[in-house]
């Protein structure tokens, strides 16, 4: 056996082993091994933002040690990577990178700008997944705006308009004013600002009296459309059915009658508008009212606003408040913090428009998606619960078209003379519409030969929520059911409403079947202060910065130790830190034993002459191996990593290999046989916890495989040779209480010499054990030899009667040593 080096550079060792990795191909998923089952892995396209944070960390090394774990235990992996392009956030950051807006510059020009941005992105974000040791299949690799990806997405836009599940309608949506265009339920956050409650005096028709209404968007008075009083108030049902006049239109509306109204909030009296919130669309609807839309895309007043028509929302909230003040129609003001929606890429407040758009008919799989959540197997499983709840909330089928220029296009035309929509063929896509016209002679309704392109995009989920059949090779591979649906489906907490949804409800729609048979959860990373982290709160630590300190392996055993899977995982530095000292643990130890083990020939035919201590040992690795097994099989990383940190750290470092270097060192005194023996489990015990190790720490497991082990183990990779199947015929309960007793009364010996100052080779004269009755005697009686040796005893008596001396705890067992 080659020896390992006493020291070790670990960001050298990480780089060389992702490079050979990638040579040699270790992580390909081989296609045409049909032997092996194969899992598949649906990992998530991410947004390139440029940025790799401590949550992309926890992630990937989620699915990855699934992924390691997984090719160990025998199967054919399948681990693709593709980078979900075309979202809002890029286009945002283009803007502000080249000082342009969108709108200013051609689209073609625009979409170019886009481009080389997402590719800087993308080229920083592998960089950091390769650093992470992520055993990607990088022969996948796709990104989402090449036309090869559009065909994907337009084919299955296609399909599902065939099926009637696409359709174009005016609908109340949400709507950013800054990114101009249309955000789907799932992009939009809530937030706590403060705001002004503004108390309103509204004359009742034909009438001296007045109402009071309390309001925070007094810009939105032009759009009211009737004012809504609880029916169980009865300060004020008695008006319900009389008209009351909108101040500053001067318009009559009806009093109406609404459960959803809070008569404890603001005056109990309430307006109508169309639309300050999602509960204004609810009324408008259940009442049928006749909208006012009184917004235009720039966020700005239309025409139906009159006189303040062109003002922005917030000139308009002044102009009107001085008016009403005028008027005396102002009765007070007071601040109060509400919750509003905000746009997820620029936090601007979201506004609600009438709008015509493209909508996916998702509400009707509601009962679908529910079904098929719950046959699915969810680590943790009450996490399903959050994805039935979010379907089950949605007010609103999922609007996919988008105002934007970066995107899928929509393969659409109109007919210019009749409005016929001109859907593209299946064998057109991919295609633009702005750049090719239909390929059909005339309109097929009114014979006409002018169509007008669809100018909106798509939605990007649309791109990423059919990722599932994308990877397995959908609609070219005829064999793509093989890994279809996925096996395993990974995702982060605050992404279940729209990854883990959006996939559920498209794949169920196009093929009718569930597109992941589990789903991952990991939870978000939180920050020093507790809080998510995040730059805006300055408690943000970039990836790269850890990396570049403590190394890959580091890193991965702090996703993996921090907390439940599902749970939110804070970073803290002294949990790097901890996990590369057990790094350098391991390593020394490794050091410790290739030096020893020079001169150790494994044969297994020979058989081995085990001592209790080594019996001890290799039992416990048994045992180690099995709750390891458990814990991977369950996802549970952070039970997996605790269970073999402890175990190498404690048990077999600090216990077992202090207890046999006597041994070891003195083949003249032991024997060559139980010499042998004790390499046999060092030999066996380290490799074991280098296999177990594999998945969560890569690098170093590889390294320290490659020198000690490659050469008698067949196996290229420590990463390709099988997972160790827990014996349990080495699983001896009677040698484990054996080899305790024994180690318990070598423990206490070094202790007494710690707690008195003396180095652990100070030698003692003459030690007597009182083992307190005859079994207990005949125990430390076959670990006697180990027991002197390695507590430097020259003379040790172990008998089975009581007597005085320091107690080993718990054990019945005194001792008294005279140095
Ligand atoms: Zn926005
Ligand atoms: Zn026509």
């Amino acid at each position: 056996m080659k020896p390992l080096p006493r020291e070790f550079n670990i960001l050298e060792i990480e780089r060389k082993w992702q490079t050979k990795w990638e040579e040699t191909g270790t992580y390909h998923f081989d296609a045409r091994d049909k032997k092996r089952p194969s899992f598949s892995i649906d990992t998530p396209p991410p947004y390139p933002s440029g940025d790799f944070h401590m949550g992309n960390v926890l992630n990937w090394t989620y699915f990855d040690i699934a992924a390691r774990y997984k090719r160990m235990r025998g199967f054919n992996v399948f681990f693709p990577q593709g980078w979900d392009c075309h979202g809002l956030g890029i286009e945002v950051q283009a803007e502000k990178e080249n000082k342009v807006r969108k709108r200013e510059i051609p689209p073609d020009k625009f979409r170019k700008l886009c481009e080389v941005l997402v590719n800087k992105y993308i080229a920083i974000m592998k960089e950091a997944v390769v650093r992470l040791g992520i055993s990607i299949d990088w022969t996948t690799e796709y990104r989402t705006m090449n036309p090869d990806y559009w065909r994907r997405t337009q084919l299955s836009f296609i399909l599902l308009h065939k099926k009637g599940l696409m359709y174009q309608g005016t609908h109340p949506i949400n709507w950013c004013p800054r990114c101009e265009t249309a955000i789907a339920d799932a992009e939009v956050n809530y937030d706590q600002r403060e705001g002004t409650l503004h108390y309103i005096k509204f004359p009742l028709e034909n009438s001296k009296d007045s109402l009071m209404i309390a309001t925070t968007r007094p810009e939105l008075i032009p759009a009211c459309v009737a004012v809504a009083i609880n029916p169980t108030d009865d300060r004020f049902n008695k008006y319900i059915g009389k008209r009351i006049i909108v101040p500053i239109v001067n318009r009559a509306v009806q009093i109406i009658p609404d459960e959803t109204v809070d008569p404890e909030f603001g005056t109990g009296v309430v307006m109508i508008c169309t639309y300050g919130d999602k509960a204004d669309v609810k009324t408008v609807l259940h009442h049928k009212l006749k909208p006012t839309i009184i917004l235009a895309g720039d966020g700005r007043i239309n025409q139906n606003g009159g006189k303040y028509a062109s003002l922005t929302t917030s000139e308009a909230k002044k102009a009107i408040v001085g008016d009403l003040d005028k008027q005396g129609l102002l009765v007070k003001t007071e601040k109060i913090t509400q919750e509003i929606g905000t746009c997820d890429r620029c936090e601007s407040p979201v506004e609600i428009l009438e709008l015509k758009q493209w909508f996916m008919r998702t509400r009707a799989l509601t009962d679908d998606v529910e079904k098929t959540a719950n046959k699915v197997v969810w680590y943790p499983d009450y996490m399903k619960t959050r994805l039935i709840d979010w379907a089950r909330s949605l007010d609103w089928d999922w609007v996919i078209s988008r105002q934007r220029v970066f995107g899928t296009p929509i393969p659409v035309w109109y007919c210019k003379n009749c409005g016929e929509v001109i859907l593209a063929d299946e064998s057109w896509v991919p295609i633009d519409p702005k750049l090719e016209n239909p390929r059909i002679k005339q309109c097929p309704k009114c014979g006409r030969t002018e169509f007008v392109p669809e100018r909106d995009v798509f939605d990007t989920w649309m791109d990423s929520s059919i990722s599932c059949a994308v990877h397995a090779g959908w609609p070219d591979s005829k064999d793509w059911r093989r890994l279809f649906p996925a096996d395993m489906h990974p995702s982060g907490i605050d992404i279940i409403r729209t990854w883990a949804y959006y996939l559920m409800v498209r794949h169920l729609a196009l093929f009718n079947e569930t597109p992941y048979k589990s789903c991952l959860i990991n939870g978000m990373v939180l920050g020093l202060d507790g809080r998510k982290m995040s730059k805006s709160l300055k408690n943000y630590v970039a990836a790269p910065e850890v990396i570049n300190k403590y190394g890959a392996d580091a890193s991965r055993q702090w996703a993996a130790a921090g907390g439940a899977t599902g749970s939110d995982i804070p970073f803290r530095w002294p949990d790097v830190e901890y996990a590369k000292r057990f790094m350098t643990k391991l390593w020394n130890a490794s050091a410790f034993v290739s030096g020893l083990l020079k001169d150790y020939e494994p044969d297994e035919k020979a058989g081995y002459a085990l001592q209790p201590l080594d019996m001890w040992i290799l039992s416990k690795t048994e045992k180690l191996t099995q709750a390891v097994t458990e814990a991977l099989d369950k996802c549970q990383f952070n039970i997996a990593m605790e269970e073999i940190r402890n175990f190498t750290w404690h048990v077999f470092c600090d216990c077992y290999i202090e207890a046999v270097k006597d041994r070891l060192y003195k083949p003249e005194v032991y024997g060559k046989d139980k010499r042998r023996a004790a390499q046999y489990a060092l030999y066996a015990v380290l490799h074991r916890l280098l296999q177990l190790l594999a998945p969560i720490m890569p690098h170093l497991t590889e390294e320290i495989y490659q020198t000690m082990y490659a050469e008698e183990k067949e196996f290229k990779s420590v990463h390709l040779s099988p997972w160790p199947i827990p014996n349990t015929k080495l699983v001896d309960e009677g040698a484990e209480k054996e080899g305790e007793a024994i180690m318990a009364v070598i423990t206490e010996i070094r202790r007494e010499k710690s707690e008195k100052h003396m180095p652990l080779n100070t030698p003692i004269r003459k030690l007597t054990v009182y083992a307190g009755n005859e079994e207990s005697a005949n125990t430390l009686l076959k670990g006697k030899e180990d027991i002197a040796g390695t507590c430097k005893i020259e003379n040790l008596d172990i008998l089975p009667k009581e007597g005085e001396g320091r107690e080993i705890s718990l054990r019945g067992i005194r001792f008294v040593a005279k140095y």
